[in-house]
């Protein structure tokens, strides 16, 4: 596929590397404001608008883990990384590359049940769990797995009406729920800032969702294994870390502007869910 060639704007940052370089700085000096290292902050790449090119590009940078929101698209993305990948070892490579030992795929959207087989299947953290029916769906499809599926629970801490997310006062109760599941390892929270541009609702909202992290820490539910916090996006994560985010999941700030062009990429998967 060609690569689309888009900025004719004035910004400073016109390449991959640059803005992807840019990222990690910021990330990193939001982590020691916050009192913490660069390391203790996972930046998840977000695809959703990135060219295979891209993908590739940061790949040789060196970078390890992607998220994708819909099971379609990650099919699709799954499938092109791992042909690169074995391309790659009997290529000689234009540019120096810094290949990581692993290419990690994260699912950060919404996802349907009848999507969970496949999404295990190409997945190491699902982030969006937040019934209990998604949770034993993901029980049901992992019994004849040898480990447990790493799963956060996906909270909704806006004032807002999110579709996504348990609501706060349930949260304890569900993360006791799947905590109890065998097949599942629950390894912390996930949450969306409001849409909003008041950072004080935004910062609000991580906060609360930190809160909820720490109560349930406190509880002892999930055990040494509850330790991820995911939270903060292009125009939050700074806040995010702040309020105590180790994970945060970066799509326009690397990618640039849209260059892969998804229909519709908040549009479930295919078929309709029973729910
Ligand atoms: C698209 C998306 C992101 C990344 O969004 P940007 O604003 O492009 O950084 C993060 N999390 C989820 C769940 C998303 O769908």
């Amino acid at each position: 596929m060609p690569e689309v060639s888009t900025s004719t704007s004035t910004r400073p940052m016109d390449t991959l590397k640059e803005r992807y370089e840019d990222v990690k700085r910021r990330v990193e000096s939001a982590a020691l404001s916050a009192g913490r290292r660069a390391e203790d902050v996972l930046i998840v790449a977000v695809t959703k608008y990135a060219s295979p090119e891209q993908i590739r590009e940061l790949i040789e940078m060196g970078h390890a883990d992607f998220g994708e929101n819909r099971v379609q698209q990650l099919t699709r993305r799954v499938a092109a990384v791992e042909e690169f990948l074995e391309r790659h070892k009997t290529m000689t490579p234009s540019r120096p590359v810094s290949l990581p030992p692993k290419v990690r795929w994260h699912m950060i959207g919404h996802l349907q049940r009848n999507k969970v087989k496949k999404a295990l299947e190409l997945t190491t953290l699902i982030h969006t769990v937040d019934t209990l029916r998604l949770a034993e769906e993901i029980q049901e499809c992992a019994l004849r797995r040898e480990a447990p599926v790493d799963v956060l629970m996906q909270v909704n801490a806006s004032f807002e009406r999110q579709k996504s997310g348990v609501a706060m006062p349930a949260a304890t109760h569900l993360a006791e729920q799947i905590d109890s599941m065998v097949h599942l390892r629950l390894r912390g929270l996930m949450t969306m800032a409001p849409l909003t541009d008041d950072r004080e609702a935004i910062r609000g909202a991580f906060e609360r969702c930190a809160d909820c992290f720490g109560e349930i820490r406190k509880q002892g539910i999930g055990g040494k294994a509850f330790n991820i916090l995911s939270m903060g996006m292009t125009s939050d994560f700074e806040i995010a870390i702040e309020c105590g985010a180790n994970l945060v999941r970066i799509g326009t700030a690397i990618f640039g502007d849209r260059q892969h062009l998804d229909p519709d990429p908040d549009r479930p998967d295919g078929e309709p869910d029973e729910d």
